[in-house]
Parts: structure tokens; C-alpha cells; sequence
């Protein structure tokens, strides 16, 4: 059977980068490729971070600029312009993490409706999106999550931000994300994000809760929302991914003498990630899917399904996205077929973006493949140019 994107086309996934971009990405990745260079240079860099060394202009120069839309909201504009020229939506993530504040939290709720705010004014930005413990500790989700009968203030006072920002999206009629974090926090997460969409996804899908495949029980979570959904008559916003916090909860169980939730092999977790899709493509009357992934095949799978499902790539019950700086092939080939797909697009302060990229970073190292794919891409389009 013809495949319905021919993810090989590198005309088109690098139409919008010119030569210098290709170079810039290309000795990137040449790095990322290189495992103990890329912890060593974490290392060194968190180090010389602490002890205001200036060294931001190189993470700046390098990662952050091929990762990032900039440090702020407006610096990301010249940045989703471009992609909006290519038919590429794009979802600013003001990537802050480990904050444990109170005013930082009833700050960052102002600024995530500020993004909602931005999001509505401009059709090239899709979602609005934002990190559970960017609105509270992650200490609080987590002791809820063990014990759901625990009275907590701060947990009230998470439930209220969230529903701040649930009002603000539906004043403005502007769907929202939520990102998954570490498994031992995401069931009083879960919790909220249903309550939110029992709340505001009446008529349409406002807000999307995120479903880490790579956890074990994830099919059976996802079995039970699509039953609450029904039951209790409200629809639901599912962001696929596999999960982002693979060495942390590897680290945690051991810490904690437990099993990891994560999946065995990452061929369970391709297939969990699979079978949950289809399910979700069962429930399309119930359930609107977004599929963050850079899996190749399992785009492919879910691409065909929407074919069935819908007869067009173009529903608004489907949508893809990648992160910014990575697999071009994905993002740009499934625009040039005509599905709704963006680019997630993390900003804000080099030091606060950090974790994030440290991430990107290892995920590129760790991934089997990932960076190699990358390569071979970059490399595939600078010979073609060059003949
Ligand atoms: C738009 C978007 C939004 C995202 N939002 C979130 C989010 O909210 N929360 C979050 O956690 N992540 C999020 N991610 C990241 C995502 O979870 C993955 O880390 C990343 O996309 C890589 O997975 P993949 O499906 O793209 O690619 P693949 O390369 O096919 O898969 C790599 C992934 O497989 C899993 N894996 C690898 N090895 C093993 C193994 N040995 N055993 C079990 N599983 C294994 C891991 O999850 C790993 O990240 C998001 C990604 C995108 C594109």
C-alpha cells in the first residue's frame, strides 16, 4: 500500500531552513550525537550557570536557538510567522520548572492566560498550553495523588488556578494543553484536568490532558476517562505521547524500592502508544486527539486511521505536533498532505529554559536513532541542494 506521507521528501521538510540553517542544525546534531560530550557539557554548563559565569550567549547561540522561539512571548513572533508561511501552526510553552512559590504560581497563572489571550488573537498559534507544577508544587500533586481524601489548602488552591484557566479559555474559546509530568504526581493531576474538561468541554473540546504511552497502566486510564467521559456526558481532549521522564523513573523506583512504571522495552511502550491511538479513533464521536510524537510509524498509523475514520487528514479532531527543532520530515510533510499539525514551541529566559533543553539534549543522546535520523535528513538535503 502507498504510504500517505513520504517522510524521505527533503525538499520539502527543509523548504523554509536556508544553507546556514542546514549547517547550524547539522553541527548540532553532530554534538548531540556524542553521549559524553553532551553530559559533560550539561555539567559544565549548569556549573558555570551557578556561579554566574557568562556562558548564557553559547546556550543561546547554540540549543537554545535551534530548540527555542525566543525569550519571551513577543521574541517568538518572526519564529511562528514563518512556520504560519509553510501551513505549520505553533503552541508557545513558557517552559519554567521547579518553582515552589505561591506568587510564582499566581504569576505564572496570569501569564498562561495571557498565552491564552495571545493564542486567540493569532489563528497561527493552535493551543495554549501549560505544566501542572508551573500552578503548583509538585509535592502537593503528589501527596493527593497518594491520598486523594487529604484536605490541602494548596491543592484548593491549585483546583482554582486551574479553573482560572479553564474560564479564561472558554471566554475566549481557546483550547489548552496539559503537559504529563513524573508518574508519581499525575493521578491528582489527571484528576483536575477530568474535572476541568467535565467543566468546560461540553460542546467542543477546550481542554486536552496529556497520556504518557510509555506508562504501564496508561490503556487503562485511558479506558476509564473515555468511561467517565460517557458517563458523565462530556468530551475529551487526549494529547498522545510516549513520555519525556524515562531516566527519572527509573531513578525514583529504585530510589523507592519499587517497580518502574515505565513499560519493559520500548516495544511495549510503541505499542501501548498504538493501541491507545486506535482507541481514541474509536471514540471519535466522544474523544479529539492530538498525537505528540516524532515515531514515524506511528504518524503513519494514525494518519491512515484518520483517512477512515474521517476520509481527510484534515478534521479538527486530529491533530500532530512535534517539538520545535525536531523531525522537519514529520511536521512539514504532514502539512503538505493537509493535516493540522504544529510545532511546540518552548520560550523565556535561558536559565529557566534549561531543564527543558537538557532534556532535548539527552532525549537526542538517548533516543536510538533520533539524532541519527536527524542527521542523515540534514544531510540528504544538503546533497541535494549541492546537486
Ligand atoms: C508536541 C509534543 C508534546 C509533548 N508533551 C509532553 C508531555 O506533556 N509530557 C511528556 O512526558 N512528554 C511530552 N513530550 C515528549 C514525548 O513524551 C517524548 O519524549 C518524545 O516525543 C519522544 O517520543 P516519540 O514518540 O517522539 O519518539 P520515539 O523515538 O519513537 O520514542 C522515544 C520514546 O520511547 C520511550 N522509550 C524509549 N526507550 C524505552 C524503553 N527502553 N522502555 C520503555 N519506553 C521507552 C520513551 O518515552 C522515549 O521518549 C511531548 C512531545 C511532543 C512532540
Amino acid at each position: 500500500m502507498d504510504k500517505i506521507i513520504d517522510f524521505q521528501n527533503t525538499e520539502i521538510a527543509f523548504a523554509s531552513k536556508s544553507n546556514s540553517e542546514l549547517i547550524r542544525a547539522r553541527f548540532l546534531f553532530e554534538i548531540l550525537k556524542n553521549k559524553r560530550l553532551v553530559n559533560f557539557s550539561n555539567k559544565l554548563l549548569q556549573w558555570a550557570l551557578a556561579l554566574k559565569l557568562p556562558v548564557e550567549w553559547i546556550i543561546k547561540a547554540t540549543v537554545f536557538k535551534h530548540f527555542c522561539g525566543g525569550v519571551s512571548l513577543i521574541h517568538c513572533t518572526p519564529l511562528v510567522e514563518k512556520l504560519g508561511e509553510s501551513g505549520v501552526y505553533a503552541i508557545l510553552d513558557h517552559s519554567v520548572e521547579g518553582q515552589d512559590s505561591e506568587e510564582q504560581f499566581d504569576q505564572n497563572t496570569r501569564l498562561i492566560q495571557e498565552e491564552i489571550k495571545n493564542a486567540a488573537s493569532n489563528e497561527q498559534v493552535a493551543f495554549a498550553v501549560f505544566k501542572p507544577t508551573s500552578v503548583g508544587r509538585l509535592e502537593t500533586f503528589e501527596l493527593l495523588s497518594k491520598d486523594p481524601t487529604v484536605e490541602s489548602t494548596e491543592f484548593n488552591r491549585i483546583k482554582e488556578r486551574y479553573f482560572l484557566i479553564g474560564e479564561t479559555a472558554k471566554a475566549l474559546k481557546q483550547p489548552i494543553m496539559i503537559d504529563a509530568e513524573e508518574s508519581w504526581m499525575q493521578a491528582s493531576a489527571d484528576e483536575l484536568a477530568l474535572a476541568l474538561m467535565e467543566h468546560f468541554n461540553q460542546e467542543e473540546v477546550l481542554v486536552y490532558n496529556t497520556l504518557q504511552m510509555y506508562l504501564a497502566d496508561s490503556y487503562g486510564r485511558l479506558e476509564a476517562w473515555i468511561e467517565r467521559a460517557k458517563s458523565r456526558n462530556f468530551k475529551l481532549g487526549v494529547k498522545f505521547v510516549r513520555g519525556a521522564y524515562m531516566e527519572k523513573e527509573r531513578a525514583y523506583a529504585k530510589k523507592m524500592g519499587i517497580p518502574s512504571a515505565v513499560c519493559i522495552s520500548k516495544d511495549a511502550t510503541d505499542q501501548l502508544f498504538d493501541k491507545g491511538v486506535a482507541l481514541a479513533f474509536e471514540n471519535t464521536e466522544r474523544v479529539s486527539i492530538f498525537l505528540g510524537t516524532h515515531n514515524e510509524m506511528s504518524t503513519e498509523k494514525a494518519a491512515s486511521l484518520a483517512l477512515k475514520t474521517f476520509g481527510t487528514l484534515n478534521h479538527p479532531n486530529i491533530w500532530f505536533g512535534q517539538l520545535q527543532g525536531m523531525s522537519d520530515q514529520i511536521t512539514y510533510n504532514l502539512s503538505h498532505v493537509g493535516a493540522s499539525v504544529a510545532k511546540l514551541i518552548p520560550y523565556g529566559p535561558v536559565k529557566e529554559v534549561l531543564p527543558y533543553l537538557i532534556r532535548r539534549a539527552e532525549e537526542n543522546t538517548s533516543i536510538a536513532g533520533q539524532t541519527g535520523r536527524e542527521l542523515k535528513l540534514l544531510r540528504a538535503e544538503q546533497k541535494r541542494r549541492s546537486s
